[in-house]
């Protein structure tokens, strides 16, 4: 295994740490704290929050060859891109040089549109193009800002470093020659001293552009960090690290101080939006600690991921919700116990690429649930064919992830029990028997999200729970 690099630390910073001056501002003060500590930061940017949306708007319009509309959304961007960067930069020549790029790209991203609207086809490949102007933009207004407030910024093209297959929309990274490619563009800047800064979410196969699927800006941020063993991940983000629930439902969320890979995997795996779901592995494999921090609220000591966080009194760390989820029921009262049943209904799935989160068997029947609604007619008219087919839409799964549940007889009872006015539908705990999920009616997520936070977080334990943070809130009542 390779040496860590202790002194470098790659810092993420999502779409809101990036939204407009004022935050771009933020983020070079927490950067230049990092320098001024001996660190060598390397930075991932997303795009300007609400920018991919936008763009995937114009992409999608384009696609049905509302052309002027597709143009339109373009040009609010390409004001919002100048705007920021005219209040970032005061540097003459650099304020030029920045305004001639961000045009340059902006007249780039409108003859695509053309190209788009004129042949009336969106193709996965074109969507990816279009997709990365987003953190194409960010990435060098953000490198032009940081050069203005004094630091020794660079910017690389994360297409040069982030090499993928091609997999438009979802690519696979090819960790091997990322590390390569690292090595020869990133690493030099960084031995000189340099803030090497880029876009995240962004990589190239073969030179034609890609993307590693929504919110893998985080990704990037562990390719980069695992790529060159760095010594620390810092997720930057809007809120003050991973909470024991979503906050914009349970405002009472309490921040979990830390928390192992493995847990903070199941968490994003299942629904809670923080993290990208691949962004531990990477870490994981060099055992780099991520952290997940608050750049509204720097001083902030956020949540530390780690191979062996602490032992927690409380059974559960946090409840994660995956919404728009469909459940199919395949019943198969024959066939089900003949040999090979279940790799036939498995063997459909895994031809559309469609992944399932959750499996649960009876004696005559196989229930799964997925995320894709796009394969599903075609999915379940080949189903048909071996057993009966149903399917039924907004579906939410519900996931209590903790290491210490292991072993704690009656968990799912005190579960159940708190949630008893939910209709339930599927129940399983996961094979790595941390976590705990089962089915619900999305509309009844919210409610049983608020139950059960109330019943498993009252006590929590302060080793690994922020509960401080409670006290003003509750003399607020
Ligand atoms: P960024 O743009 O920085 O990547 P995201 O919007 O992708 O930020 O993720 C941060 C958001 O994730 C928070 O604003 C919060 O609403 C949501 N979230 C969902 N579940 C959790 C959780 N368990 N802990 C913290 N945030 C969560
Ligand atoms: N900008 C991309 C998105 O919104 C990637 C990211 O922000 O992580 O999905
Ligand atoms: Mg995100």
């Amino acid at each position: 295994m390779s040496t860590p690099r202790n002194h470098i630390v790659v810092m993420k910073f999502g779409g809101t740490s990036v939204e407009d001056a004022t935050a771009i501002l933020r983020t070079a003060s927490i950067v230049a704290g990092r320098l001024r500590k001996g660190l060598s930061p390397i930075v991932v940017v997303s795009a300007m929050s609400k920018v991919t949306d936008t763009l995937l708007a114009a992409a999608a319009a384009a696609g049905r060859n509302a052309r002027e509309d597709a143009l339109k959304l373009s040009d609010t961007l390409r004001t919002r891109h100048l705007n920021t960067a005219a209040e970032l930069v005061t540097n003459p020549d650099r304020l030029t040089s920045l305004q001639l790029n961000i045009h340059h790209e902006f007249d780039t991203l409108d003859d695509l549109l053309r190209g788009i609207s004129a042949v009336g086809e969106l193709t996965p490949r074109t969507s990816d193009n279009v997709v990365s102007f987003g953190e194409r933009l960010s990435s060098v207004i953000v490198t032009a800002a940081f050069a203005e407030q004094s630091m020794p910024s660079a910017h690389i093209d994360a297409r040069t470093v982030i090499l993928t297959d091609h997999h438009y929309g979802k690519a696979a990274p090819n960790e091997p020659a990322i590390e390569a490619a690292l090595t020869e563009h990133v690493l030099p800047l960084v031995d000189l001293g340099k803030v090497p800064v880029m876009g995240g979410f962004i990589g190239s196969c073969d030179g034609i552009t890609t993307t590693l699927g929504r919110g893998g800006s985080d990704y990037t941020g562990a390719l980069v960090g695992g790529g060159l063993h760095a010594g620390a991940i810092e997720i930057w983000t809007d809120v003050n690290g991973i909470m024991t629930t979503d906050p914009r439902i349970v405002p009472e969320a309490l921040r979990v101080k830390t928390i192992s890979f493995e847990e903070a995997a199941e968490l994003a795996y299942f629904g809670a939006k923080v993290l990208h779901p691949a962004t531990i592995l990477p870490a994981v494999q060099k055992n780099i600690p991520v952290f997940v921090l608050n750049s509204r609220n720097a001083e902030n000591e956020g949540t530390r991921i780690t191979a062996t966080p602490p032992p927690c009194a409380s059974p559960f760390k946090s409840i994660a919700a995956k919404k728009k989820l469909t459940i199919i029921d395949i019943v198969a009262s024959r066939m089900l116990l003949a040999h090979g049943f279940l790799k036939s209904v498995f063997d459909v799935f895994d031809k559309h690429g469609c992944a399932i989160d959750m499996v649960s068997t009876s004696e005559i029947s196989v229930s799964v649930t997925v995320d894709s609604k796009e394969a599903l007619p075609a999915i379940c008219a080949e189903l048909s064919k071996i057993a009966d087919v149903k399917y039924e839409g907004n579906k939410a799964l519900i996931c209590l992830v903790g290491e210490d549940i292991r072993g704690i007889s009656g968990i799912s009872g005190q579960v159940f029990s708190s949630i008893s006015h939910v209709n339930v539908r599927m129940i399983s705990q996961g094979a790595s028997e941390i976590n705990m999920s089962f089915m619900i009616n999305e509309e009844d997520v919210d409610e049983a999200l608020r139950s059960l936070h109330k019943n498993f977080f009252a006590n929590p334990d302060p080793t690994i729970f922020d509960v401080e943070a409670r006290v003003p809130m509750m003399d607020k009542v």
